[in-house]
């Protein structure tokens, strides 16, 4: 059976296309009296970014932290505060920032027009109700956030993503300029995301020709960017983040991802970061993926994070083990469908108290 997937409506790409902001959201605005609500990565609240933001009328800025990765009951928290702004719906929600803020806005914008918690929500195809009109700007590339239909989500039992057709933006807007100022290591480390979605893609059981031509391209962007640069790079790395993106909407991520979820859930260690210190102990599912890592990360001067698990409490381990296994489907992208035979916890226990 074929997925038969919902892709981003519209897109803008260009250096300055975030001026044209105002124009498209003018389009959506239903009348004087409506609103829309930027979802705004707290960061930019002391930057010039900020007087370029294009507030009308009633609309409402909501600055989001991100210190801590998107979890359920902040969503919940920031949809009760656009409900409590106004007793209607806002014409749009417009997420600006990393993966995080671009996962916020999408489950905010869900959140809204479905009952309950976003946590009720986490899984497969379990939302119900088209969401708000949403627009997705990142300013840090390489999640793929912005093309995915999936908002990440931290739950009280699980990490896991509010997976829909309703998820997928109405809208980005990809303007390289926004990446400026991204600290060096963070920069890596979001940019190596895109590199290992390439790599779990490429070297995956679900791969086929609509993902290969994708994962190829991004995967070659990132080597150019991470071990050539050069002054076309941010342009470059925000391709690569929506091209890598697409690879794994038609296919899927594998064993680091699986194993970077557990990280995160239970030592709240960041995507990016978690997927990189994994990564470099997957060389038997990945040699020459972590051969070109090694390169790249050689390259940025950068330590990776290590001894984060060794020594950590069983109980600890158990759950990071749980996390890791709920991921069935990429598991079985990483090993085919007999993946449970040769995926134990034991084996997933070895792996990780290596890290
Ligand atoms: P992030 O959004 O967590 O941001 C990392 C840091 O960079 C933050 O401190 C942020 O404030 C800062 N930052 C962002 N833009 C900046 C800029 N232009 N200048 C200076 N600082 C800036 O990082 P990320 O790696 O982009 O996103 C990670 C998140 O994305 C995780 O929560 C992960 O689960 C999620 N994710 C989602 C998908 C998806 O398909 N929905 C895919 C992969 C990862
Ligand atoms: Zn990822």
């Amino acid at each position: 059976m074929f997925r038969n997937f919902k892709l981003v409506s519209k897109m803008i790409f260009g250096r300055g296309c975030f001026s044209q902001l105002d124009g498209i959201l003018a389009e959506k605005r239903l009348n004087s009296d409506s609103f829309m609500v930027f979802v705004v990565d707290d960061v930019f609240q002391d930057k010039s970014l900020k007087e370029r933001i294009p507030v009308r009328g009633k609309d409402l800025i909501l600055w989001v932290n991100v210190d801590d990765e998107p979890k359920t009951m902040y969503v919940d928290k920031l949809t009760g505060n656009v409900k409590e702004y106004m007793d209607r719906l806002p014409d749009g929600i417009i997420g600006i920032g990393g993966g995080s803020t671009l996962d916020l806005a999408k489950a905010i914008s869900l959140m809204l027009t479905n009952p309950g918690s976003s946590a009720d929500y986490q899984g497969w195809d379990l939302i119900k109700n088209p969401a708000v009109y949403h627009v997705g700007i990142p300013t840090l590339s390489g999640t793929g956030a912005e093309v995915s239909r999936t908002t990440v989500l931290t739950g009280p039992e699980k990490k896991l993503g509010l997976n829909s057709d309703y998820t997928v933006y109405d809208q980005i807007v990809l303007d390289p300029e926004l990446t400026e100022g991204v600290p060096a290591d963070q920069r890596f480390y979001t940019g190596m995301d895109c590199y290992i979605h390439c790599v779990e893609s490429l070297n995956g059981t679900f791969l086929n020709a609509f993902s290969s031509a994708y994962g190829e391209k991004a995967n070659d962007l990132c080597l150019e960017v991470f071990l050539e640069g050069g002054p076309e790079s941010a342009d470059k790395l925000m391709m690569a983040s929506y091209f890598g993106g697409m690879s794994i909407a038609y296919s899927q991520v594998g064993v680091c991802h699986a194993l970077s979820y557990g990280l995160s859930f239970v030592l709240g260690i960041h995507h990016g970061v978690g997927n990189a210190a994994v990564f470099d102990y997957l060389e038997e599912f990945y040699p020459h993926g972590v051969n070109e890592f090694r390169q790249m990360l050689e390259k940025q001067d950068l330590e990776l994070p290590r001894n984060i698990v060794s020594g950590i409490e069983n109980d600890k381990l158990e759950k990071m083990v749980d996390v890791a296994l709920i991921l069935e489907p990429l598991w079985e992208n990483a090993l085919g469908p007999e993946w449970k035979k040769k995926m134990t916890r034991e084996r997933i226990k070895d792996l990780y108290l290596q890290m």
